[in-house]
């Protein structure tokens, strides 16, 4: 993720989806979270956020501009994580102008896409610069972990193992697949309620080496397809062609890895 300038006062960021190519859930913490092992990759769809420091006033405003569909359960106010986000940073750094934030809304949410988190990301990146706060990304690292556990993993650039509630990252170093179909259903899944379906009576899988088609994993799955069962169709039209289909982070959307561009595109057309 970085920052562009747009004309005099506007700032740009682009905030990418991800998709969880390993998830484990290793146990649960004392106060009810669960201890994660998750790889995660960035892919090329994107929300756009644009930023503009304000010097008549303190607030933070947001105008959510929906692209492709309606976007009903997004926060338009003080609710939305990336209002929250920079709300942080504005106490946290005494900083005593508002800024005013343009959001094109495309990730789609209850997905495991992690779209409020990158929201979210961003918006740090774009305060830090706007305001002229001269934050480094590990500066920013705190002010993440505070708003979600998969805010951290969008200020790298790079795959990463998360841990920990998804806050410890590390690069991730073995081959991963670079070319995905994404399916996503009408439906969603709220996170909370597959968690609260999930049975850790199964030993956890290792990390593995790699990831290739045969090594990946979502140990959110079986959860996910108890609440939704007509993911177990859209999988199914996905093997017919060829596809090893997974969720990503705790669905609905699910997703493949392709061998390349020109087979990805041609599975989406069919799908479609
Ligand atoms: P989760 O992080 O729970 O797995 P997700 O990645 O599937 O969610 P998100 O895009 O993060 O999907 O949306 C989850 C919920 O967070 C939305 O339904 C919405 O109510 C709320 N939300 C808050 N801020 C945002 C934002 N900037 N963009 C999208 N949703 C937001």
């Amino acid at each position: 993720m970085y920052v562009r300038q747009l004309g005099v006062d506007w700032f740009e960021c682009l905030a990418p989806a991800k998709l969880n190519l390993f998830l484990e859930v290793r146990g649960r913490f004392p106060d009810g979270y669960h201890e994660l092992e998750t790889v995660m990759c960035g892919i090329s769809l994107y929300d756009t956020l644009w930023f503009q420091s304000v010097q008549e006033h303190t607030n933070v405003e947001l105008e959510v501009v929906p692209v492709g569909a309606p976007f009903a359960d997004v926060p338009r106010g003080a609710d939305n994580l990336l209002v929250r986000a920079v709300t942080l940073l504005q106490r946290a750094q005494g900083v005593a102008v508002g800024a005013r934030l343009r959001l094109f809304k495309r990730i789609p949410t209850q997905a495991g896409m992690g779209g409020g988190s990158s929201d979210a990301a961003a918006a740090l990146l774009l305060a830090n610069q706007a305001w002229g706060l001269g934050l480094t990304r590990s500066q920013l690292l705190p002010f993440a972990a505070e708003l979600g556990s998969d805010v951290s993993f969008f200020l790298g650039d790079s795959p990463a193992v998360c841990r920990g509630r998804g806050e410890q990252l590390q690069p991730y170093l073995g081959a991963i697949p670079r070319q995905f179909v994404v399916v996503k259903p009408n439906e969603g899944l709220a996170t909370a309620e597959v968690y609260r379906e999930l049975s850790l009576d199964q030993p956890p899988r290792p990390l593995p080496a790699k990831l290739g088609d045969a090594q990946i994993f979502n140990r959110l799955q079986e959860p996910a397809l108890a609440l939704l069962p007509k993911l177990n169709q859209l999988m199914d039209r996905m093997r017919i062609l060829g596809l090893s289909p997974w969720i990503t982070g705790s669905g609905s959307a699910l997703f493949a890895a392709c061998a390349g561009r020109v087979r990805a595109l041609r599975s989406a057309n069919q799908l479609r």
